[in-house]
Order: C-alpha cells, then structure tokens, then sequence
C-alpha cells in the first residue's frame, strides 16, 4: 500500500502519530508539506515564522532521507494541492495529525471530502495536544470554560492514561521515488515573499532535544520564580518548537517528569509550574475548537470600556507601541525585543498588552494581529487567549479593575534593569534608581547619563495614573448602562 503523509505542523520524526502510522502500514511512504498560498499571501504570519519553519523543513527533510524517504513539497492552494499529490502518487492512503484552528479544521474538511470523493481513504491522529476537546469535558459533557477545571480533569485523565511518546518510526521498505518526484531545493523565504533573517532561536527537532535537556537540567528547577524574570533565561523558549511541532508535548511532559524522578537538585514544585503552562496551552486549543468564534471576536460579551476612536492620535500611540517607543522602558524593551528577535518573555507580554489596551485604550485586536505578525512562535490559540485575557473577554479573564503599572512591574521583575538596559540602548547609562522611570531625571542627571527625555529617548506616551482612572472610570459607566 502506498501512503501520503502530509506534514503541517509537526516538523519531526520521533513521537510522530501520522508517519509512524504510514510507515506500519503502508510498503512505500511518501512524505509532503503544502506551502498554503492564500496564507503566504495574508501575511498573517510574519519573516520570522516563515524562517523559522523553513529551518525545520531543512532539517525534516535531512532526517527523512536518512530513512529513504524523499519530502516532496508543493505551493499552492492546499485541497488542490494534497488531492493532486494523492492523486499523482497514486495513494491509498493520505495521513495527517490534527490541527484544531477554525480555518484548519475547515481546510481539513474539505481535503477529507475531496480525497474520498477520487476513493483516498485518511487517517487522522492526535499530536498537537496530549487530550482531545472531546477526552476532557465537564460533568455535563460540555467543553470546560475554566482553565482550573480544564487542569484539575487534564491531571486526572493523564495519571490514568499516561500517553507515551513514540520512538522515531522505520519504514517498511525504502520508497521508491519516482523520478518526476525528486527532491527539488525548498523555496528562500523571499520566493515566499519574505525577509530573510536568522532565527533567534535554532529551528529543527535536535534543538529542540538539545534546548529541552539544557531546561531540564537547569532552569526548571527555579522557573516558578525565573519565568517572571526577562532579564534571565528563566524559561524554555521552546515555545516556536511546540508551533511547529519540532518538539511534541507528549514527550516533554514525560521527560519533565522523568526529570523529577530522577532526584538530585529537582524541586517538584517548579517541574509541575512548568507543566501546567503546557496544560494552559492545551487548553487554548481546545477552546478554539470549542468555542472557534474566538478568532473573530470576545470569547465573553462582557462590558468593556470603549476603545479610543479610529483616527490621527489613535495611529500615533499605536505606532509608537508596535516601534516600542512609549516613553515606558519595559515596554519598550519588550516591544524592541519582539523586533529584534521574534520573540518576548512572557511577563513582558502581559505588560505590553494591558499598557496598550487599558492605558492607550486600543482595540486588544490590533495588538493581537500585530503579534501574530511579528512572533517566532506566532500561534493563533496561544495569541487569542492570551490577548482575550489580557483584554478581561476570555475564559478566564485578567479582572478589568486590574491594571499593570509598567513602573512598578518592571521594578518588581527587572529590579536591576537588566533586560531594559538589553534592548534599549539609549538609557544604558541611566542608574537603576531611574531606570524605570527615566523621564523624572532632572535636566543634570540626564546629561550625566546621556539621554535627554524627548530628544534622545520619548517622554511617557500617557500618564499612567490619569490612564488608570480613565480606563476605570469608563469601564463603571459600562457596567451602569
Ligand atoms: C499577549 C500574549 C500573547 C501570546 N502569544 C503567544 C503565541 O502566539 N504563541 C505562543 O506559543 N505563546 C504565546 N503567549 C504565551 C507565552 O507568552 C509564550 O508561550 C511563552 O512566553 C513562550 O516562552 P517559553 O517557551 O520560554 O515558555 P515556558 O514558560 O517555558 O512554557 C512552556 C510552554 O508552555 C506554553 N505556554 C507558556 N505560557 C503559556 C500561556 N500563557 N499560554 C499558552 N501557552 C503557554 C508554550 O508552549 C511554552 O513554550 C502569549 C502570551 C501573551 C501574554
């Protein structure tokens, strides 16, 4: 039997539903990846995605042919372009593991209906997640709402089950590749339409080995306390490996336990901190497949305050939010830090994302485009629920009285200025009694430190205190209408 495997978002060959299932069952396995044009064309994602993804396919493409198989790849409109490679190859089968995106579940639809009707039977897998919407409900059978019920369930059903991992698969035989399918050369991501730019974190499946046993040994031990510190590397940064599925989260839950077994200097409080993030994004994916408005507006229609009419002053501040020149220096830091890298730590991103909703007061859409548009790890359940939380219309939303102040955040988790002196140059030399309000030096001390506010460095966009009050005073007037 001759089986196609097309490959979306899961860029590896160990733990690999789909791949391991072709290669038992079928004598000749021929892998695929469809570049998807009409989303190459929206630029919903960013150069920074598209490198890094082209990054792993290099490196699939490597592993794959180490086992004889050749990944062919095709560009165009996906049903088209999976019905035709079925069809060319003359496969029986089309597998694929399971995505849970509206536009992906609809795209999937259609493929399943148009490969049936030229008589292609699919198989489809769990991957992208360790339980489906369906294997973790309420007591009334309904999707959970609530991330702490989601949780308490999510332990529950893996203590039982205990999915494991599945080694790298073998292939029957080698593939015998046709010769109109060899392997062609993957497109540069400018015949994309993108930039070219080095990814800030390595791209392929053994970095995402490597990155997770360096977490694992190191900084899982202390990250209830490090994963609130931008200024160190107190996380995983394995967040565009579980996107793109270079790493699955079956395996890293397995060997952060495996971790805690093993004794030594492992603290079981931090080890399961970490793991509940991964169940938090679990959980963002089911409630896209839940409750798929989600992508189109508030998870809750609950009253907010009104967002700041479209216009002049509302392109200014929203501009100098997405060029992280606000006058805030952890703001500013995070959004300069996006640019540079793709990437921003998370605390960093709440900051950013409660400053322009709640002190700018611009629509938390705006923000979550912008995102998506600029993050490594652009991931559109991860990005929609985080920025419905921060926006208080999620699931479990930030309470809309609660505010950051960006002064006293960054004092409390980049107390020396470490991470602001990083990614904004202009106040390297201002002293750590201002640096997370330079704006109060007096005219001498920003000579001494090189940087006069409003020339050199912006003055604060707003001020926070009145924004606040703004902000709180229009949300009680919602609430009253
Ligand atoms: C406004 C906003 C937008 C975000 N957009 C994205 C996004 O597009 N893609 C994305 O992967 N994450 C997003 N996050 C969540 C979080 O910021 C990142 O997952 C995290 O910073 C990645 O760093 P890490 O890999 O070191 O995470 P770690 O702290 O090591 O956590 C391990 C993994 O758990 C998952 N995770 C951690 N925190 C969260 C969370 N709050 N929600 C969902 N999953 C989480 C990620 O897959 C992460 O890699 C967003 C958060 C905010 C506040």
């Amino acid at each position: 039997m001759r089986g196609l495997v097309w490959f979306r978002r899961d860029l590896r060959l160990h733990d690999q539903p789909a791949l391991t299932a072709a290669c038992q069952e079928c004598d000749e396995v021929l892998p695929l990846f469809v570049f998807d044009e009409p989303l190459l064309q929206s630029r919903e994602f960013g150069s920074a995605c598209v490198n890094f993804m082209l990054g792993c396919l290099h490196e699939l493409s490597t592993s794959l042919a180490g086992r004889g198989l050749v990944l062919q790849w095709r560009r165009g409109e996906p049903v088209e372009a999976v019905v035709q490679a079925a069809r060319e190859s003359k496969a029986e089968v089309v597998y694929w593991n399971r995505d849970y995106e509206p536009a992906a579940i609809e795209r999937d639809r259609r493929v399943q209906l148009a490969l049936a009707e030229q008589g292609i039977r699919t198989q489809t897998f769990t991957d992208h997640v360790v339980f489906e919407t369906e294997e973790i409900r309420g007591a009334t059978g309904d999707p959970l709402q609530r991330y702490s019920a989601y949780r308490a369930r999510w332990w529950a059903k893996w203590q039982a089950a205990k999915p494991s991992p599945l080694a790298s698969p073998k292939p029957k035989a080698s593939t015998v590749v046709p010769s109109r399918s060899a392997p062609r050369p993957f497109p540069s991501p400018v015949e994309l339409g993108y930039d070219r730019v080095v990814p800030w974190i390595d791209p392929g499946e053994r970095e995402a080995q490597r990155r997770l046993q360096e977490f694992l040994g190191n900084a899982i031990h202390t990250y209830g306390d490090g994963r609130n510190r931008p200024g160190v590397d107190g996380s995983s940064r394995l967040s565009p490996h579980f996107r793109f599925g270079t790493l699955s989260v079956r395996t890293a839950v397995h060997e952060a336990l495996a971790a805690l077994a093993q004794g030594g200097r492992v603290s079981r409080a931090d080890v399961l901190i970490w793991i509940d993030e991964l169940v938090w994004r679990e959980f963002f994916q089911q409630v896209l497949a839940a409750f798929p408005w989600v992508v189109a507006g508030p998870f809750r229609a609950v009253a907010v305050p009104p967002v700041r009419e479209p216009g002049l002053e509302r392109d200014r501040l929203f501009q100098a939010w997405c060029q992280g020149r606000t006058g805030f220096p952890i703001v500013d830091a995070g959004m300069r830090q996006l640019h540079q890298t793709g990437w921003m730590h998370n605390r960093v991103r709440m900051i950013v994302a409660s400053f322009l909703i709640k002190d700018l007061r611009i629509d938390w859409q705006s923000g979550e485009r912008y995102f998506m548009q600029q993050l490594l790890d652009a991931d559109v359940g991860a990005n929609n629920g985080n920025w419905q939380w921060c926006a208080g219309t999620g699931t479990d939303a930030m309470p809309g009285y609660r505010i950051f102040n960006p002064a006293l955040q960054s004092k409390k988790f980049d107390r020396e200025g470490l991470y602001i002196r990083a990614y904004v140059p202009e106040l390297a030399k201002v002293t750590g009694k201002w640096i997370h309000e330079p704006h109060l030096m007096t005219p001498d001390e920003q000579d001494r430190a090189g940087c006069r506010i409003g020339v050199d460095y912006p003055a604060p966009l707003v001020d926070h205190a009145q924004a606040r009050r703004e902000y709180l005073d229009l949300g009680k007037q919602q609430v009253m209408r």
